[in-house]
């Protein structure tokens, strides 16, 4: 660095305005007198120090006192912005895991805002005028929709298959197919909850192909446990086979036939841990590829376990469901205590199984179903309108927006393999691209707007859209963009 620089620098970082200047500086006035002063202190300070790490570094930027004034109030304000937001689903992806898996039907909201006002019956049995247990608010409901004595819902699937190894297979063998030893996402394998819930996994078959005599063979005095993984986001497909649940049944019966004989009285389980959960029939281009709980519980699973937020479509929990003999027992284990429903998820999940008694209004009326079921050309419609929005909006000149066909995913590890047909509106861009229109829909938008990216075209698939109102905010978001896009 030559003399004349170094002085430079040292000039220009002797000139760097004090912290008493930023905070007078006039972006800073109404935070001052809104925020702790400690919080727009350490904001001012982090300003200062990131423009003397620009100045060393050798970028030529202009300081003073407002610039950085302004700069810390940017900041705050990026600070204060709710963190957890609305953002509008144009992915197709319908179970959408980082876009909170389910939006609840209008009945699950409102009963959440009363749970969440008001005092309510959590934990108290009007009837007999006393202590109640918060398991009774959703337990006959589960059971009528499930064929099921009874059950227990708690924070999650992954919370559920770590209570019932817990309870019934710790210290025991627990015996699982080589093709069922899955990770599910988000550091869900079944292999480490097995560990962690001190059951003894005892793998049998290979990844492809497991019989039933692979079962017959790995069963001793100490097993306590069949259990059976729906493999969701994953499918064998080619050489495989696999064994039912209702086989598996037959396999414990046998056993738990002559451990009586011998006047042993332990009893060998059969739990599958379904992932999904499907109550009803999902109706997908005319299928219904996943099984019900309902079918799990009639083939003699003896406890199954699923979540609450993928194609049930509530708000986040593991709902376990069995003979009242061993539901009993995981209502008294201690993790159900660490593990419990909140008041709010009670009131969702509550709101949103009331509405599965009459299955066609489930269909309508929760939103996870509605998608799911929408015939292609209903989704057509919609992508219609947001195409007439855009149009209306932007000129030939600068994009060309069409309504293609596409293909829609059930999302959240269910139906991995399945298509389902849908249409979207695509952007091909003639000003920018769809890679920076994208970023500016996430990053720009008061409501983020995730879409999809393909090759060199953006696409918005209206199976995802929850209500009519966000093609509007779609539109003038995208408007935005090229607004500032042309000035560039
Ligand atoms: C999704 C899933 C889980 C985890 O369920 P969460 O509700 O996300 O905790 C566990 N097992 C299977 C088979 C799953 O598909």
């Amino acid at each position: 660095m030559g003399e004349t620089q170094a002085t430079s620098l040292n000039e220009k970082l002797r000139s760097l305005p004090s912290v008493d200047d930023v905070l007078a500086g006039h972006a800073l006035t109404s935070m001052t007198q809104s925020l702790p002063h400690s919080m727009v202190l350490d904001a001012a300070r982090a300003s200062i120090e990131a423009a003397r790490n620009a100045l060393i570094s050798g970028e030529n930027i202009r300081v003073n006192a407002g610039i950085l004034a302004e700069q810390a109030r940017n900041s705050l304000e990026q600070t204060l912005a709710p963190s957890l937001r609305r953002v509008i689903n144009a992915t197709g992806v319908i179970v959408h895991t980082n876009l909170g898996r389910s939006s609840l039907a209008e009945q699950a909201c409102q009963a959440v805002l009363e749970a969440a006002k008001s005092y309510s019956t959590l934990e108290y049995d009007v009837q007999n005028m006393q202590r109640g247990s918060r398991h009774a608010h959703c337990e006959k409901l589960i059971c009528a929709l499930t064929g099921a004595e009874a059950a227990i819902a708690v924070n999650n699937n992954a919370a559920a298959v770590m209570m019932v190894l817990s309870e019934f297979a710790a210290g025991h063998e627990a015996v699982v197919s080589r093709g069922e030893l899955v990770e599910i996402g988000g550091s869900f394998r079944v292999p480490d909850i097995m560990e962690l819930s001190n059951a003894k996994m005892v793998e049998v078959g290979t990844t492809n192909k497991t019989h039933v005599f692979d079962y017959e063979r790995a069963v001793t005095d100490n097993t306590a446990m069949l259990l059976k993984v729906h493999t969701s986001n994953y499918r064998l497909v080619g050489f495989t086979e696999s064994v039912t649940s209702s086989e598996l049944h037959d396999i414990a019966r046998g056993i738990n036939d002559t451990r009586i004989q011998a006047g042993n009285h332990y009893e060998l389980l059969v739990y599958e841990d379904l992932g999904s959960g499907a109550l009803i029939d999902i109706d997908c281009n005319g299928e219904s590829p996943e099984p019900t709980v309902a079918s799990a519980i009639a083939q003699g699973c003896d406890l199954v376990s699923f979540s609450g937020d993928k194609l049930l479509g509530g708000p986040q929990a593991g709902i376990i469901v069995g003979s009242k003999k061993l539901i009993d027992r995981l209502k008294k284990h201690p993790l159900a205590r660490a593990l419990r429903l909140d008041k709010m998820t009670l009131a969702a999940l509550e709101a949103t199984l009331r509405i599965y008694l009459d299955p066609d209004k489930a269909r309508q009326e929760i939103p996870t179903l509605r998608m799911l079921s929408a015939p292609a050309d209903e989704v057509k419609k919609t992508a219609d309108k947001l195409a007439d929005l855009l149009k209306s909006d932007v000129a030939d000149s600068i994009a060309d927006i069409t309504v293609v066909p596409e293909i829609s995913r059930a999302g959240g590890g269910a139906l991995p393999m399945y298509d389902i047909d849908s249409f979207a509106v695509r952007i091909d861009f003639k000003t920018g691209n769809a890679q920076e229109c994208s970023e500016y829909l996430i990053r720009q938008n008061d409501v983020p707007v995730v879409g999809r990216i393909k090759q060199d075209s953006l696409l918005f698939d209206t199976r995802t859209i929850v209500q009519e109102s966000e093609l509007g905010e779609i539109a003038a978001a995208v408007n935005n963009y090229f607004t500032q896009a042309v000035q560039k």
